[in-house]
């Protein structure tokens, strides 16, 4: 393929768009065509000195700046990626591979975390009790901590790193980005817009790469906590360096979701909701559904209507009309991918449908929609995040069968149950032990203003993402006793 020259991605180091200090780039491809949409720098930890410096700088000025005043400018940050929301969308198309409308929501999850986050004056608010003994009065303060890193994965380029600065930067913490070096186009443009809204200098600074920026983050001893949403190896990796560097760490890692149909769910909504679920961003989420225990008396009638509406799916450039399916994120990934199905095959789960087959003209990482029956618990399909869009269907019993299958599973993301009775549904949410439930629903999103609540194997941590964790996360607090003589 002739290629035009593509740009090398600066850093953003102290609001000055800056060139990093290495040679070594990797290329970041549009995964729908394998053009190639720029050269990402594989920074140095100088380049992380130099962005923790400045951001320890700007946070001696910005901790000082009246709550709502730095609300105020993400107000005014929330207007822009809202004007610019066709062009974010693009972009993440571009990037990333998922279609547009996907895209879109996407930016609309990002905008939400800047509008939770504008709520800072409240969310700060500290408390008091006027007399813990007499004339003796307490309160709680809340302030920031100082410079916070950020590492996301290439997944939801908008969205996972909106869930991280808006909140830590709006508390009055200083940030440095590390995003994803697959998908690092759309964090250039937040920052950009970001500057647009008002933010001063060094309060976020973007520092492009892979390893050496992350360890340069969590050995660095004037970064004070660490957000991470990744796989699991690498989530367990940076929560164990940061905390041992006594940092204050979330990781969020991987998944592998559990949804359950009974016999008496709707199940045309049942399969169109876990088809959207398992096959949407083509599998490359966190909250995907890639297990289905489905009560054995229905299974047939289940899979014959799930199947019926896969096979209608178009795969394609996330940018053409009426595509659903693009691409995973590249090549590597589906090599790996299918040699998840040849697995899947050799294990002997029986396959429904062969994403293998599904071809699309031209030089993109597609996989079509690929669905496994009788899959059980011992096989490789049924225990790893294979991050595609790949489907474990298993028979079950009943409902207990179903939550003791799931709850083998070493990850704790997402679990959804499909049933029209409240007895079985009180039965799922006591027992399955999952973080993020559903109830005849696909995908229980994460959403801005509640925490994201993963476990087991799926977060290592204490406070979540979102919500008031979120804000306990990027704050710390002062109790205040007093006695007025
Ligand atoms: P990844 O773990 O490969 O990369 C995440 C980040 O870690 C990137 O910025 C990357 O540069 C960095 N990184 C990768 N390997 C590293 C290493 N050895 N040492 C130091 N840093 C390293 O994840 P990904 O493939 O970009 O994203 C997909 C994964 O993220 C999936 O497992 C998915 O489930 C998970 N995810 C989880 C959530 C959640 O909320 N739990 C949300 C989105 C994605």
């Amino acid at each position: 393929m002739t290629q035009t020259k593509v740009q090398i991605l600066q850093n953003y180091i102290d609001g000055e768009w800056v060139g990093a200090n290495t040679t070594k780039t990797e290329i970041v491809y549009n995964p729908a065509t394998g053009e190639e949409l720029a050269h990402v720098p594989i920074s140095t930890k100088e380049d992380v000195d130099a962005a923790v410096q400045a951001a320890a700088e700007a946070f001696e000025t910005w901790k000082e700046v009246a709550v709502p005043r730095r609300a105020r400018i993400l107000f005014k940050y929330q207007q822009l990626l809202v004007e610019h929301w066709d062009e974010l969308a693009t972009l993440i198309t571009k990037e990333n591979g998922k279609n547009f409308t996907e895209a879109h929501g996407e930016v609309l999850r990002g905008i939400e975390c800047v509008e939770f986050a504008a709520g800072a004056p409240t969310l700060m608010m500290g408390k008091q009790l006027p007399s813990i003994a007499t004339d003796l009065e307490s309160g709680v303060y809340r302030y920031p901590i100082g410079v916070v890193g950020g590492i996301t994965p290439f997944n939801f380029p908008m969205m996972v790193p909106c869930w991280m600065f808006p909140m830590a930067i709006v508390t009055g913490n200083t940030f440095v980005l590390k995003p994803s070096e697959r998908t690092p186009l759309l964090a250039n443009r937040l920052a950009q817009l970001f500057e647009e809204a008002g933010l001063p200098k060094g309060v976020l600074n973007i520092v492009h790469g892979a390893h050496d920026v992350v360890n340069g983050l969590l050995d660095h001893k004037d970064v004070k906590a660490i957000s991470f949403v990744g796989s699991q190896p690498v989530a367990e990796y940076v929560y164990k360096r940061g905390t041992q560097n006594l940092k204050r760490v979330q990781a969020l890692a991987g998944a592998k979701n559990h949804s359950i149909v009974l016999k008496d769910a709707n199940l045309e909504n049942a399969a169109t909701q876990i088809m959207n679920a398992a096959f949407g961003s083509a599998g490359e989420r966190c909250m995907a559904a890639s297990v289905v225990a489905v009560e054995e008396t229905i299974a047939d009638e289940f899979i014959e209507t799930l199947l019926q509406k896969t096979n209608e799916i178009k795969m394609g450039n996330g940018l053409d009309e009426g595509v659903f399916l693009g691409p995973v994120i590249r090549e590597q990934h589906k090599e790996r991918t299918l040699q998840y199905i040849e697995k899947g095959v050799e294990e002997g789960a029986r396959i429904v449908r062969d994403g293998r087959k599904d071809v699309v003209n031209g030089e993109g990482y597609f996989v079509g929609p690929t669905i496994f029956d009788t899959v059980t618990s011992e096989m490789k399909i049924w225990q790893d995040e294979i991050f595609a869009p790949v489907l474990s269907i298993a028979r079950v019993k009943n409902l207990e069968e179903a939550i003791e299958l799931s709850n083998q599973s070493r990850f704790a993301n997402g679990a959804c149950i499909f049933t029209k009775d409240g007895g079985n549904v009180r039965k799922f949410r006591e027992t399955i032990d999952a973080g993020m439930l559903g109830v005849n629903i696909g995908v229980p999103a994460p959403m801005a203003f509640f925490p994201f609540s993963g476990y087991k194997d799926s977060f290592y941590g204490d406070l979540h993402a979102n919500g008031t964790d979120g804000v306990e996360f990027y704050t710390r607090k002062k109790v205040v006793t007093a006695r007025w003589v």
